[in-house]
């Protein structure tokens, strides 16, 4: 075994595609987070999913029987609304739902159409105007910015685009670059390990994402587990530098509960 799972102090759960494909939790993650609580050890979240404040993931992981609060979430909306903020940044322009125009909100930052920063997110009522509207703030010289890069985002059975369709129609149509505030950013990083004390070598971040959860769980200095229930699959390891691989993969949630 790569990892002594038993060492770890601090567990660091991806949400969607790893605790849950969002109407329910995956198999045996009620069981494992209960026995890390049980054995006194740390457990938080990270998401880019903006689609929900964290007070509200917070509220939707508890309905789902996760007891979690607001201060055990950090979602790239949260890091984006406190990077704005450190900027001195006060109006955006927000492709985007009402979760990160509340996380905006909450720093003092308003929704305008006549904005110097343009920040995309998942949004279900993302269209054709929308996108000739980023396209004249940046050719204005608006600021663009992304929540995430994750393709999809699972309901249930059901396969939903995430933000990367979104921001490779911006690229495409604005032939500007786009900032990422979500994983793998320095940002994010910078503001996980501001809210959260931990010991790097003894954490563990598990996602479903090589390109996203593994990359950044690296880039921090944890230690990092693929789950097989998202995006990524077994086939996806191939060809990936000792950097980029997860350290261990995580067929079945029952091998950590046994080894702790
Ligand atoms: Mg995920």
């Amino acid at each position: 075994m790569l990892v002594n799972f038993g060492t770890i102090r601090t567990f660091i759960f991806d949400i969607n595609g790893t605790v849950m494909q969002w109407n329910s939790l995956n198999p045996y993650m009620d069981k494992l987070i209960s026995t890390l609580k049980k054995r006194n050890k740390k457990v938080y979240y990270v998401t880019d999913n903006c689609v929900l404040t964290r007070a509200q993931m917070a509220e939707k992981l508890t309905k789902l029987g996760l007891k979690t609060q607001e201060k055990d979430i950090i979602s790239s909306g949260y890091v984006a609304a406190d990077y704005f903020e450190s900027k001195g940044i006060d109006k955006v322009y927000v492709a985007g739902e009402r979760g990160l125009v509340s996380e905006l909100g909450e720093k003092g930052i308003r929704v305008s159409e006549d904005a110097d920063h343009v920040i995309l997110s998942i949004d279900r009522n993302f269209n054709y105007m929308k996108l000739k509207k980023i396209g004249d703030l940046a050719e204005k010289g608006a600021k663009l910015y992304m929540t995430g890069m994750n393709r999809n985002w699972y309901i249930d059975d059901e396969v939903y685009p995430a933000e990367m369709p979104i921001i490779d129609s911006v690229k495409k149509f604005t032939g500007k670059d786009i900032m990422l505030l979500g994983m793998p950013s320095s940002e994010m990083k910078a503001k996980l390990l501001e809210d959260i004390f931990l010991f790097p070598e003894d954490t563990l971040l598990i996602g479903d994402s090589i390109s996203t959860n593994i990359k950044f769980g690296n880039s921090c200095g944890f230690r990092t587990g693929l789950v097989l229930t998202g995006e990524s699959s077994e086939n996806d390891l191939a060809g990936l530098s000792a950097e980029e691989k997860p350290t261990v993969v995580i067929r079945d949630l029952r091998n950590i509960i046994k080894n702790l």
